[in-house]
């Protein structure tokens, strides 16, 4: 099978361009971050202290989390919900940020992610995809951007959604997730030694999808 890892910080254009380079390129896309949304997800739910592991392991073992690809979109379910809109909340994402420096959390999630790859020709994102999940993908790509244009960018995307939401609060939180990934212990956000890295601050997104279906297309 074909993988292709593509890792980076939040907002940098990871799953919209991923998901049209598979379109493109007709490999399924996985967005690893639902994942861990559905899981902080249903730790919010239970009001427990999402940055505590000790409230959110036992969580685990009532939970289950399911992808499923329809016409090349992927849902996610958690036990059995689709909870795909209601995972893209700010709050959501920090919740998710807090469950994944969890280590029992990326356990949890890993032979899921795993098996996808193993029966498809994929492109997985996330941030620890091309370190841990497939060290072995033939292609990893780091997609960045600086945090002023990803802020932006959700921005722009969280109001179309209709979401109120302030520019300064998105950047600010952005930041603070940033930082968090990259700095906690367990499968913090890095470049794999072997990855690509691909800067799209000043390209726009049309240019963007062809430099990652170019790189792609390239290697294998
Ligand atoms: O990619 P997305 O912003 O949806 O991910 C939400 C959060 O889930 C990230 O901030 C990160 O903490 C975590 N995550 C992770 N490993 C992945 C994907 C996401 O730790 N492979």
């Amino acid at each position: 099978m074909i993988n292709i890892a593509i890792d980076g910080p939040g907002g940098a254009g990871k799953s919209t361009i991923a998901k049209a380079a598979a379109k493109e390129l007709g490999y399924i896309y996985v967005d690893t971050g639902a994942l861990y949304r559905s899981v902080g997800l249903y730790a919010l739910r239970k009001e427990v202290k999402t940055d505590s592991a000790d409230e959110v392991v036992p969580l685990l073992s009532e939970i289950s989390v399911e992808l499923k690809f329809i016409d090349g979109s992927q849902r996610v379910y958690l036990n059995g919900e689709d909870v795909s809109e209601e995972i893209r909340t700010p709050e959501a994402s920090m919740a998710a940020s807090n469950v994944s420096a969890i280590q029992a959390v990326r356990d949890f999630l890993f032979d899921l992610q795993r098996n996808i790859a193993k029966e498809n020709n994929c492109i997985m994102d996330g941030r620890d995809i091309g370190t841990v999940v497939l060290p072995n993908a033939q292609v990893k790509i780091f997609l960045t951007a600086s945090a002023e244009e990803r802020a932006k960018r959700r921005y722009l995307q969280l109001m179309e959604k209709g979401q109120e939401v302030k520019y300064e609060d998105v950047l600010k939180e952005l930041q603070e997730r940033d930082y968090q990934d990259s700095h906690r212990e367990i499968a913090p956000l890095k470049p794999a030694e072997d990855s690509i890295i691909i800067d799209t601050s000043d390209i726009n997104l049309e240019q963007s999808i062809d430099t990652v279906v170019n790189v792609i297309r390239e290697r294998v």
